[in-house]
């Protein structure tokens, strides 16, 4: 599991910020409030004696430690409700000088005894959306929103069964080793749906996901061949590094021999590095062999698990429905 790199460092500094301006905010009240409440000074320098007073007896030894530590243990109480009694005495809520923490569970830390916090992986899969191009796209198109009904006969056999496959695919994605998957078939057929449906899946399953339209991705890699030394960050560094890159209707883009190339490197670095690709598109194997190399077709067919979808188009059928 590793999620975006980049959307793991913005998250994580972002915890470090909140937990320094949280332990201001508790400061600067705690300076205002004793200058306020006088007897507030002693119990605040007397609270925060509390941690070496503790170190002291533990150095001292063992002879009667816990009794040492049970002492320290009840004055504090003590200090603690003394300082509520104070501020509420003062029209203070009683927990005004307390750290407030977002996520009282892992106090901001984003990880409790080295386990990552729910607060944390809720916010990585949601730059997770972000990041990896679905978020306009994956609310609508998921698992639970595809519909087996506009399928009718032979098509929605074979439906049930393709919808099947992609989501135990999806369900059971673990990075490296879970194989390539092609999408074909005609057009409106339902492959873009669940071919964002695998990418939202696969990125709530913590790993590091691409998607992206078949046009963009080799514009991208076009207006690469201009990028100098110095230049900003690499554009299309990320479709060979992430864990899985959705290509959506290949086939769509404008045809030229510097795209066999590119899909070609491309699908190499990938399948020889273990990482998986989806691939969408409408050509059949005969468009495919004409539009690329056969080396590239072959690679596909040979690694990827092709499911065909086969219907009446869905778009035009919800298009009368309308
Ligand atoms: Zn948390």
């Amino acid at each position: 599991m590793a999620f975006n790199r980049d959307d793991y460092v913005k998250i994580k500094e972002s915890y470090d910020l909140r937990r320094r301006k949280a332990a201001e905010t508790a400061d600067i009240r705690k300076t205002e409030i004793c200058a306020i409440i006088p007897q507030m000074k002693e119990i605040c320098d007397k609270l925060e004696a509390t941690g070496p007073r503790i170190f002291a007896a533990v150095r001292e030894g063992k002879d009667g430690l816990n009794e040492k530590l049970a002492a320290i243990r009840a004055e504090n109480e003590a200090l603690i409700e003394k300082e509520s009694a104070l501020l509420t005495s003062n029209g203070y809520p009683a927990d005004w000088l307390d750290i407030k923490y977002e996520c009282p569970l892992c106090r901001d830390e984003g990880n409790i005894d080295g386990r990552m916090c729910s607060c944390m992986r809720q916010k990585l899969i949601k730059a997770g959306y972000e990041s990896s191009g679905i978020s306009h796209l994956c609310e609508k198109m998921n698992f639970d929103t595809f519909s087996l009904s506009y399928y009718t006969g032979d098509d929605r056999k074979n439906m049930e069964t393709v919808y099947k496959k992609v989501k135990d695919y999806a369900d059971n994605f673990n990075g490296e080793g879970s194989g390539s998957v092609l999408l074909f078939g005609g057009t409106g057929l339902g492959k873009t749906h669940l071919a964002v449906a695998v990418a939202k899946r696969v990125v709530e399953r913590g790993f590091y996901t691409v998607y992206v339209t078949s046009g963009t991705l080799f514009n991208n890699f076009r207006d690469e061949r201009f990028r100098r030394e110095g230049d900003a960050e690499s554009k299309t560094a990320k479709y060979s590094e992430c864990e899985l890159l959705v290509i959506d209707d290949l086939g769509t883009e404008l045809p030229g021999r510097d795209v066999v190339a590119f899909l070609y490197n491309l699908m190499n670095t990938r399948i020889n590095s273990g990482r998986s690709t989806v691939i969408s598109t409408n050509l059949s194997t005969r468009d495919m062999l004409e539009r690329y190399d056969d080396r590239i077709v072959s690679r596909i067919y040979g690694e990827f698990l092709a499911f065909r979808f086969s219907g009446k188009d869905v778009r035009m059928q919800k298009l009368k429905e309308n």
